[in-house]
């Protein structure tokens, strides 16, 4: 079985290398720019394909690591080719395999196949994509085959369900991308305590790395600490009245749901009245903004 990718960026290197590494077949790249799919044969020691035809005839699994605006084009560039149980592949969190439209009348089939990961260097992230778990979705057809992949490299891995393709990248999304607008709060409001960036930075970094280690290797429950979990009303309102606009809605929204991780936490504690303040605080927020029109 070879393996061919369309697409020599950050997710096409990483996959390639490391599946070669791993004693998976790589036949090689095509890509927009002939320059990089170079590099990227050079780097997995793989071919590099002057036209995408030759790289369909040459490999049995298609894996598309272009950017998701680009699968839809690509894919309907490859429906040129004969792709008879060809097995065609993307690696986006948000897109099903759904976006390969009319794929059955191909003759192949299609998946998604996405690595909860951020893989920031095409150049090294190879080496660190060994515990990235992925999920998979797609036809039922080469699912043994799919799984086979997965098991050769290793690492952890779940099918789902297309539609609930979208929910589950929201979810990342939650844990990654928006955590750092969460930090870039802090960073500003900081800022605005005198402190540069970079010391902001150096001020927060333990206090943010330990958080997170907590969340992962004990649960949120546990990871909790404190106003809200204290039941600290006085200190939360403190924080409400000072807030600008922008964070205080965050802090609202967000105090709302660590109210439930703490009544999990201490189910003999009663949370009603910091419930109550937080909603209230929210209903004025809305009028203000309603005001503000
Ligand atoms: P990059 O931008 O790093 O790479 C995309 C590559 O696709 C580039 O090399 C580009 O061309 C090539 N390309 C673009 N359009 C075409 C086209 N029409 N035909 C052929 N090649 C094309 O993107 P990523 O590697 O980051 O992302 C690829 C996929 O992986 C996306 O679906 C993304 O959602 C997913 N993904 C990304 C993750 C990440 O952290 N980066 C994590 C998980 C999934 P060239 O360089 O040749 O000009």
């Amino acid at each position: 079985m070879r393996i061919g990718f369309v697409g020599a960026g950050k997710v096409g290197f990483t996959l390639g290398r490391y599946m070669k590494e791993r004693s998976l077949c790589v036949s090689g790249y095509y890509s927009r720019s002939h320059d990089h799919a170079l590099q990227a044969s050079q780097f997995t020691h793989t071919e590099c394909f002057a036209a995408l035809e030759e790289l369909t005839k040459s490999s049995d699994v298609i894996f598309l690591t272009v950017p998701d605006g680009a699968i839809a084009g690509v894919w309907h560039s490859l429906t040129e080719f004969d792709l008879k149980d060809k097995v065609i592949c993307h690696c986006s969190g948000a897109l099903s395999s759904s976006v390969f439209s009319e794929i059955d009348r191909t003759g192949a089939s299609g998946y998604s196949i996405h690595p909860l990961f951020a893989v920031s260097d095409k150049n090294s992230s190879y080496r660190e994509i060994s515990n990235a778990y992925f999920t998979i979705e797609g036809s039922e057809k080469h699912m043994p085959l799919i799984e086979g992949i997965m098991k050769t490299l290793g690492n952890p891995y779940r099918i789902i369900p297309a539609d609930h393709k979208t929910l589950y990248h929201a979810a990342a999304v939650f844990a990654s991308n928006l955590v750092v607008g969460l930090y870039e709060q802090a960073m500003q409001l900081m800022v605005e305590c005198g402190f540069d960036r970079e010391s902001a930075g150096k001020a927060l970094a333990p206090m943010f790395l330990n958080n997170c280690q907590s969340v992962v290797e004990n649960g949120t429950d546990m990871a909790l600490t404190g106003p809200v979990e204290r039941n600290d009303l006085t200190t939360v309102k403190k924080h409400l009245s000072i807030l600008p606009r922008a964070q205080r809605e965050v802090y609202l929204q967000l105090s709302q749901a660590l109210i439930q991780i703490a009544k999990r936490k201490h189910p003999d504690r009663d949370y009603s009245e910091l419930s109550t303040v937080l909603e209230y605080e929210k209903g004025l927020e809305k009028k203000n903004e309603k005001n503000s029109f």
